[in-house]
């Protein structure tokens, strides 16, 4: 008897769960988030290394063309960790194709100052400089990143979060510019894939981005535009991520 009224609560506190989750999503959908840029806003993606944008970004660059924002993207590295810089730098244009990023919209620095490498700490000062002047000639509105965490952890993400951080702490950035940061979760929510929704949810975080199953082919379409990346533990990590169908961000 205990069993089946233990059963019967169970199934009830799933079963809320499962609506509120729902109706929390169907609430959020089709509504652009509140202090967003609208309908046209010059927004820019700014990544470490070739995959950064289809590997943690894609339901952003989809949410945000979803929203019709002119997107362009600076990536700061050629991704020469293993001298592959010039394969990768293509394969950043074929995934960006994908993803609706024209090659015009694209600007890769491929220099000795910024070096994919996580053993080197990129200069801060640096780093925000080449940023700000990319985003004054482009009058820029919006700018999407890592946050602290850098998502995987990695310095040279990191990196990119310190200097727009001392920007925009610095008063540096251009009147009307925001800065969205891509939140950073533990180890178990980033595998859980579509799973990690009802934590996203409960959590505070100021835009949200869910990618419907066609878009998730979409950024699988374009993840494996990288095949010079595609070894196993990547395989299973498009498989599981949330960050293939979830992105949380936060206005700095
Ligand atoms: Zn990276």
């Amino acid at each position: 008897m205990e069993a089946v009224a233990f059963l019967c609560l169970a199934a009830a506190v799933l079963g809320w769960g499962f609506l509120w989750v729902w109706d929390s999503w169907e609430r959020m959908k089709g509504q652009k988030p509140a202090g967003l840029p609208g309908d046209g806003s010059r927004t820019l993606l700014v990544i470490a290394h070739p995959d950064d944008e289809a590997m943690f970004f894609a339901p952003t660059v989809l949410g945000l063309a979803r929203l019709r924002h002119r997107l362009s993207l600076l990536c700061f590295s050629a991704g020469n960790y293993y001298n592959q810089g010039e394969i990768r730098k293509k394969e950043l244009l074929q995934s960006c194709d994908v993803l609706g990023i024209p090659p015009s919209s694209i600007m890769i620095i491929d220099n000795r100052d910024f070096p994919d490498d996580p053993g080197v700490q990129w200069d801060t000062e640096h780093v925000a400089s080449t940023l700000l002047q990319h985003i004054e000639v482009n009058s820029i509105n919006l700018v999407v990143t890592f946050d602290a965490g850098g998502v995987s952890g990695h310095s040279n993400h990191v990196a990119l979060y310190a200097a727009v951080r001392t920007l925009h702490s610095e008063g540096k950035l251009p009147k009307g510019c925001s800065v969205l940061t891509l939140q950073s979760v533990n180890v178990l929510r980033k595998y859980i894939s579509l799973l990690d929704l009802p934590f996203t949810l409960l959590q505070t975080r100021d835009v949200l981005f869910v990618l419907t199953s066609k878009e998730v082919a979409q950024a699988k379409k374009a993840m494996s535009c990288h095949r010079s990346q595609l070894l196993w533990f990547r395989r299973l990590y498009v498989l599981f991520s949330r960050y293939m169908r979830i992105n949380s961000l936060h206005f700095l």
